[in-house]
């Protein structure tokens, strides 16, 4: 991931406008610090603070169990559903919003918008927001898109909807096979990384999974275990609202 970003990072810099024309979509479309086609909430000015979020729950395998862990240390965070398992487990949806945790919008079925015809990214969007509204009795404001992937019409629609697309600084690649502490490590490190940089961490972690409810994320709960079992000193957890000056 770092060395692809210094690629493109190189590469913008040496070609220029000349190089958005050619090679720089897929760099806007994908990559979470683009913000190209639009303003997206990304993180905070405050190194102190870190933003935890979960993305494609509710999850009957997981989400109970991490909304127990977080109560634990008093840690809101922030989580992105997937509008077919809202509508597969509403109990446990307004589970995760009534602990106080703030939810947004991942889309219905999670799929790679930059690639969805606009009516497509349209129906999913809505489609979210209804369900969530049904769910949860309020209207969301926030909205992550699956894989990160956007396009100008992608985030044009978002904000007709009133909604605010998030992306992240520091990811946890829990996705991937990866032990729980290998997962530690990673978001530590990233953490620490951003910090150095003088900026908050928002770390995109994964309570289901996009491909079918029920999806294994124990690996993803002892990492956040862990990370809440460090000193609390010098960091607060805070939900993305809170970088929301647009
Ligand atoms: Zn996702």
């Amino acid at each position: 991931m770092a060395n692809g970003m210094n690629i493109l990072t190189s590469a913008l810099a040496a070609t220029g406008v000349a190089g958005l024309a050619v090679g720089g979509f897929a760099y806007a479309a994908l990559w979470p610090g683009s913000q190209i086609f639009g303003s997206t909430i990304r993180g905070g000015s405050d190194p102190s603070e870190i933003a935890l979020t979960f993305d494609d729950g509710p999850n009957d395998a997981c989400t109970g169990a991490l909304l127990e862990v977080l109560a634990k240390h008093d840690v809101r965070a922030t989580f992105f559903m997937v509008g077919q398992y809202a509508r597969q487990s509403p109990a446990l949806a307004r589970r995760v919003h009534e602990a106080g945790h703030l939810v947004g919008n991942h889309t219905v079925t999670h799929p790679l918008l930059a690639r969805a015809s606009p009516r497509r990214v349209r129906e999913e969007l809505a489609g979210c927001n209804a369900i969530l509204e049904d769910t949860l009795g309020e209207s969301v404001r926030y909205f992550r898109p699956p894989f990160g992937g956007r396009r100008p019409d992608v985030l044009r629609t978002a904000r007709e909807l009133g909604l605010v697309p998030v992306t992240w600084n520091v990811t946890g690649h829990d996705w991937a096979q990866k032990s729980a502490e290998e997962v530690y490590g990673i978001v530590k490190a990233g953490i620490a990384r951003n910090r150095r940089r003088g900026r908050g961490s928002n770390v995109l972690l994964h309570d289901g999974g996009h491909l079918t409810m029920g999806a294994d994320r124990s690996r993803t709960l002892r990492a956040v275990e862990m990370l809440l079992a460090q000193d609390a000193a010098g960091r607060r957890f805070v939900t993305v609202d809170r970088w929301d000056s647009v």
